[in-house]
């Protein structure tokens, strides 16, 4: 499903050229369960952000499900992202003034889906995240891990096909921490492909597939 070949990105700070990715050759499936892991600055949330659409590489070409994704334009790039990917992040990254179910329900706003159907996608994820007593908060007003469970939620609100994680735990105490991965792991019954991003080696080591990355290569994979 996900096919990097070759990829680079480097970045240009001053008159200083930074690596950040070097030749990353990366072949991921549906319903691969995969844990990348790595020193601090080797690369691992460059490589979350170009498979999420977020950022580009220098060079090098990048397929999801067969087609190029590198030749799309910046709009079209965001129709693929809205269809097939997911993301949450350390800091859950939910819009401050919005409701629970608000923050849901704005990927199925974007995408244009009717509001009945809207309505009823964010009352069966409130329901399926334990959420439907918190539906009305802020995220001021939630724990991290009610946040981070607004977070999944929203990021699978239009059923993605990838699901990707950037250190998902790393704001939340172990036993939430936990249940967190508990349910990412949950999409894996669906197909979905797990990325995630980890200190965790305990977290990592969950992964059926076991990337290690150093310097902007991937060194290493387990099984
Ligand atoms: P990790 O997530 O493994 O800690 P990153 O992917 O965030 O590492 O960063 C890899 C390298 O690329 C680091 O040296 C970092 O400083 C650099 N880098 C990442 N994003 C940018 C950016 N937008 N501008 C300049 N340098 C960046
Ligand atoms: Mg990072």
């Amino acid at each position: 499903m996900i096919q990097l070949s070759q990829v680079s990105r480097s970045f240009t700070v001053g008159d200083q050229q930074i690596a950040a990715l070097r030749d990353i050759d990366l072949n991921i499936a549906a319903g691969d369960y995969v844990s990348i892991m790595g020193p601090s600055g080797s690369g691992k949330s460059t490589l979350l952000n170009l498979i999420g659409l977020l950022d580009r590489p220098s060079s090098g070409t990048y397929k999801l499900d067969g087609g190029d994704v590198t030749a799309l334009d910046d709009a079209q790039q965001a129709k693929v992202r809205s269809e097939k990917i997911g993301f949450v992040f350390q800091s859950f990254h939910l819009v401050p003034r919005l409701t629970a179910a608000m923050n849901i329900e704005l990927p199925l706003m974007l995408a244009g889906i009717p509001p009945a159907e809207r309505k009823a996608r964010v009352a069966a994820l409130l329901d399926n995240y334990g959420l439907t007593d918190r539906a009305d908060h802020r995220p001021d007003q939630l724990s991290g891990g009610q946040r981070q469970r607004v977070a999944i939620a929203r990021a699978t609100s239009m059923h993605p096909a990838v699901l990707l994680a950037d250190e998902p735990t790393g704001n939340l105490d172990q036993a939430t921490g936990k249940e967190v991965i508990n349910l990412l792991e949950k999409l894996l019954e669906q197909k979905v492909a797990l990325i995630m991003v980890t200190h965790d080696p305990v977290i990592g080591g969950r992964a059926q597939r076991q990337l290690h990355m150093v310097d902007g290569r991937i060194t290493n994979e387990q099984r």
